[in-house]
């Protein structure tokens, strides 16, 4: 196997892809990085200012005000890493619906993404990485040497937020996480810029009847027989 790797993995929501590129991460002793994060920081610090989502130069302005950072786990609360917006943790917070119903509003803005692809293409040219996204192996690290595209029905995937739900004691009705990810994939595959396609050069894998594992070892064996892009 190729030492040095920029390892590209896209999809939609609780498709598998952030637990699969835990798990491939560890394995190959990379940096694993999610870049959703950013996105959610920038709008739960919209929401905290009290700037309204729709002002789009004031929420891109807000980009070059906050400091994001993702840093090993502070706390042993399930967390896997921490994630941090002017220095307070707010690794939970960004994943409140809140955010959920606006940080794809927040994505569309060309400033917001210049500046969050900037830093996340910053960060996964040093290699040895395992970045996750909606647009990594189409625009972030589009020369990764392995894409893969995760997918699964959108009523598998929103019951599987429900049962993470309620396994964290959150009882959020699995309509309504239903509705929010519908609105969500929407957006997001249908925005101008960068939206959720697959790379043409990734391999799609619909995940919707597949365990985490076996999806890791689609993965590793794609590593192992060099098919990479
Ligand atoms: O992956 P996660 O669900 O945390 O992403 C939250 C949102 O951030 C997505 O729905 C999408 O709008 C945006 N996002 C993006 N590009 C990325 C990662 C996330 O537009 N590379």
């Amino acid at each position: 196997m190729n030492a040095d790797l920029m390892i590209a993995i896209d999809g939609p929501a609780a498709s598998g892809k952030s637990t699969v590129a835990q798990i491939l991460a560890e394995k190959l002793d990379y940096l694993y990085f999610d870049t959703g994060v950013m996105y959610r920081a920038v709008t739960l610090a919209a929401l905290m200012r009290n700037v309204s989502i729709d002002d789009e130069p004031s929420v891109t302005k807000l980009t070059e005000h906050i400091a994001i950072d993702v840093i090993p786990p502070t706390k042993e609360d399930g967390r896997v890493y921490t994630v941090l917006l002017d220095g307070a943790d707010v690794t939970w917070e960004i994943r409140s619906p809140e955010v959920n119903d606006f940080v794809s509003v927040v994505s569309m803005y060309a400033g917001v993404r210049e500046a969050m692809t900037k830093r996340q293409r910053e960060i996964g040219l040093r290699r040895r990485v395992v970045m996750v996204g909606r647009d990594i192996g189409t625009v972030v690290l589009h020369e990764a040497d392995l894409k893969l595209f995760l997918d699964a029905t959108v009523e598998e995937r929103a019951k599987r937020r429900y049962e993470e739900c309620l396994a964290r004691g959150e009882s959020v009705p699995y309509e309504e996480i239903l509705t929010s990810m519908q609105s969500r994939d929407t957006l997001d595959s249908t925005r101008k810029l960068a939206p959720l396609v697959a790379a043409d050069d990734a391999v799609k894998i619909d995940t919707t009847f597949m365990s985490i594992d076996e999806v890791v070892k689609i993965a590793l064996r794609l590593l192992e027989n060099g098919r990479t892009t």
